[in-house]
């Protein structure tokens, strides 16, 4: 058999979901092309220096390194692996009615801030979907001060660049991913003053503590988690439950935060607000999964991600995903849904003893994401740290008090007027970071559409038809097919 005449899989993503599913698919003897729009691969989680650095230890502030640079020259090394580093996949094309071939890949190559780009399309067998998530952060008093970063920009810039985003550093918000932030910032010279959790110590507690050993299987992530612990406790940077950041403030940028004692439901427990002064602050309430391209390709969701079956197929004809864009279980769990994606992708045989293996192991790592969302849940009362003035929207200065008044307002009610009238979502993140919040905040102050007597559903905030920006000229040229 030629390389041509073995079945193509097209993987979009090649952080630990999308390397994993090429490696499958590989496996099972397709042909792969793996397209992802970073330099190099590795996603969020390996997030590799520049090559310029020269790292002596590349594999610093990395858990699973060596694993990882394994994996990666075997598949980027692979005969039948095509690599395409900074390429973005910017739509997709869903084939007709009753057409149950792939949708047609629409791809532009080269560095993002360059001239000469080119467009390429792919038209694959199947295709695999792994673009990951972003980290998603609540809006608070002082939240758009130069100064205040979401935790995965803070780990991004430790870990891809080796840059720290403070001396004085409070980290706060929701989750276990505050703990590997707060100890790279710490490896990487910054002080960490203090980790605060919102969700109080019970809830956490609850959702870790239930059915203890059904966590067995994930003694990886236990040992990561030890290993913060273990550092924190070296530097003295106190862990506290129950408590956020809910203002900052400064002259220009972030000079100091308040924090106070939150209740379950995250709503501020008054007279316990306590001012630290900081040059820096690191805020985030887990991620949003990236869901602009399942969406294009028809995918239907279950509760906020890209609903898959068995074997990681979406609804949508030859289409699988994998990933945090299936929920948010870390990056052991993107890995082994990768493998049963990319192996069925590939055409493997199902009953295969290694696919079994693979999916017994996904389904144990989708039961340690059902433990992180009940452990570190979104309280319903943060939108109680809001003040009419306090900017949701940072890239259209909306205001919280410009949406009440638009939601409130009869004329201009419905979700899509709110957005033209106000602008929020508009501007250039396009609504990837303020387009949860707003979503839910219009969602309190509207009743539920009455479905039967004809109401909508509000759409979703992540349906944007054109994935990546892609310039008029780039568009304008004809794209090489086929490849
Ligand atoms: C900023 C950030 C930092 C994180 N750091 C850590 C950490 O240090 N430790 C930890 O345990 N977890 C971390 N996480 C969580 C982590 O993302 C996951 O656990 C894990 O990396 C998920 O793997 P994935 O393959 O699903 O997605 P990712 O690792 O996010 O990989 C997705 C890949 O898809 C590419 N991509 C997306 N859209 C397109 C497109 N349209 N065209 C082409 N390519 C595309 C991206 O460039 C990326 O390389 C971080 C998350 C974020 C958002």
């Amino acid at each position: 058999m030629t390389a041509r005449t073995r079945r193509h899989v097209a993987v979009v993503g090649a952080g630990p979901a999308g390397l994993a599913a090429a490696a499958a698919a590989l496996r099972a003897g397709a042909r792969v092309t793996l397209v992802d729009a970073a330099e190099r691969p590795g996603g969020q989680y390996h997030r590799m220096l520049p090559e310029q650095y020269r790292a002596a230890r590349p594999e610093r502030l990395h858990h699973g390194w060596a694993a990882f640079d394994r994996l990666r020259r075997h598949v980027l090394g692979h005969p039948r692996c095509a690599w395409w580093a900074e390429s973005s996949v910017w739509s997709l094309e869903r084939p007709g009615p009753g057409d149950e071939t792939a949708p047609r890949v629409h791809v532009v190559r080269g560095p993002a801030d360059g001239a000469g780009r080119e467009r390429l399309v792919l038209d694959p067998d199947a295709l695999v979907l792994a673009p990951g998530a972003h980290d998603r952060v609540l809006p608070f008093p002082g939240w758009d001060l130069p100064g205040v970063f979401t935790a995965g920009a803070a780990q991004a810039l430790a870990k891809g660049e080796r840059v720290v985003i403070g001396d004085r550093v409070v980290v706060a918000g929701a989750g276990p991913f505050l703990l590997p932030v707060a100890a790279s910032l710490l490896e990487a010279g910054s002080t960490v003053l203090e980790v605060l959790e919102a969700n109080p110590a019970a809830t956490v507690l609850r959702g870790w503590g239930r059915r203890p050993w059904e966590l067995a299987s994930q003694a990886g992530k236990a040992g990561e988690l030890a290993e913060y612990t273990a550092l924190l406790a070296r530097h003295r940077v106190p862990y506290r439950t129950g408590r956020a950041v809910i203002e900052a403030r400064g002259d220009g940028r972030v000079e100091e935060v308040v924090t106070a004692r939150l209740r379950a439901d995250w709503s501020v427990v008054s007279g316990t607000e306590r001012i630290v002064a900081v040059d820096a602050v690191c805020v985030g309430h887990g991620f949003t999964p990236q869901l602009e391209l399942p969406l294009a390709a028809g995918c239907a969701l279950r509760e906020g991600f890209v609903q898959v079956d068995g074997d990681q197929r979406t609804t949508a004809p030859a289409v699988l995903a994998a990933g945090e864009i299936t929920g948010i279980a870390g990056a052991p769990a993107a890995r082994v849904e990768g493998l049963v994606a990319g192996w069925a992708a590939g055409g493997g045989d199902a009953a295969a003893p290694e696919a079994r293996a693979a999916r017994r192991r996904r389904d144990r790592a989708r039961a340690f994401a059902a433990r992180l969302a009940a452990a570190h849940p979104i309280g319903d009362g943060w939108p109680g740290w809001l003040r009419p003035e306090t900017v949701v929207c940072r890239c259209e200065e909306t205001t919280y008090g410009a949406l009440c008044r638009a939601a409130d307002a009869p004329a201009s009610a419905a979700a899509r007027a709110v957005k033209l009238g106000t602008r929020a979502g508009l501007g250039p993140c396009q609504a990837r970071i303020c387009g949860p919040s707003v979503a839910e905040l219009l969602a309190r102050r509207s009743p539920p559409p009455d479905l039967a007597a004809g109401g909508h559903r509000p759409a979703t905030p992540h349906h944007r038809p054109v994935a990546q920006p892609i310039r008029l000229g780039e568009l304008a040229r004809p794209p090489k097919e086929n490849l």
